[in-house]
């Protein structure tokens, strides 16, 4: 009912349960969406280009860099991985929630960029689960595993910069956590303004 979509960043390390959250959430709320991402990085066994990202070239990338045609972009683990622009601002404009699934560098771009933006931090319950997750998708090196690792360290450092936290402990509780956010924030009055007007208008 707000005016426009609330636009969420949701970050948190790689394992610490992002995508099966997300999907969560989309089944069960059709006015959730994701964006879908580009990438440089190379697919994993189940993923699907167009659905899971948009797996480009590096040269494809950067001329979509060139072309201002990115929202944000960071580097990660020695790839590129971007949100586009277009698909999020229709998105918004027909009052959907929109989350971007992105790292640290890119939430900070968000939050510059638009004013309204909100911030959830995902937590793994400890250092240990999370290894025991990377490693239990079997897909990457050891040498990527502890960079990995390494990175995720340090963007838990992070968390403070987000407005809320939440622990993914089950996947049931952090998807209510985040459709309490998320109701919580359509509510808000500064959302609400022109809604409000219209009502006070028709009496
Ligand atoms: P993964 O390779 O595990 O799918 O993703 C690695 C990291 O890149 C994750 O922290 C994920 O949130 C982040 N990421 C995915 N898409 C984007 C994006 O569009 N922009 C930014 N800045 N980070 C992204």
């Amino acid at each position: 009912m707000s005016d426009n979509g609330v636009l969420i960043i949701l970050s948190g390390p790689s394992g610490s349960g992002k995508d099966t959250v997300l999907n969560r959430l989309v089944e069960a709320d059709e006015n959730v969406k994701v964006s879908v991402s580009m990438t440089t990085r190379e697919k994993r066994d189940g993923e699907i280009d167009g659905i899971h990202y948009y797996f480009v070239s590096r040269e494809y990338f950067e001329k979509k860099i060139s072309e201002n045609r990115m929202l944000e972009y960071a580097e990660y683990a020695k790839n590129y991985y971007g949100t586009p622009a277009e698909p999020v601002d229709e998105m918004l404009s027909r009052g959907k929630s929109v989350i971007l699934k992105i790292e640290v560098q890119g939430a900070e771009k968000i939050r510059n960029r638009y004013d309204n933006v909100i911030s959830i931090f995902l937590m793994p319950p400890s250092m240990r689960v999370l290894e025991e997750r990377l490693r239990g998708r079997g897909s990457e090196d050891e040498e990527t595993v502890q960079h990995r690792l390494f990175i995720a360290r340090e963007e838990i450092r992070r968390a403070y910069e987000y407005d809320y936290v939440v622990f993914n402990d089950t996947v049931e509780n952090a998807v209510n956590c985040i459709e309490a956010i998320i109701t919580a924030e359509r509510h808000k009055i500064d959302r609400n303004k022109n809604i409000i007007s219209e009502v006070i208008n028709n009496v």
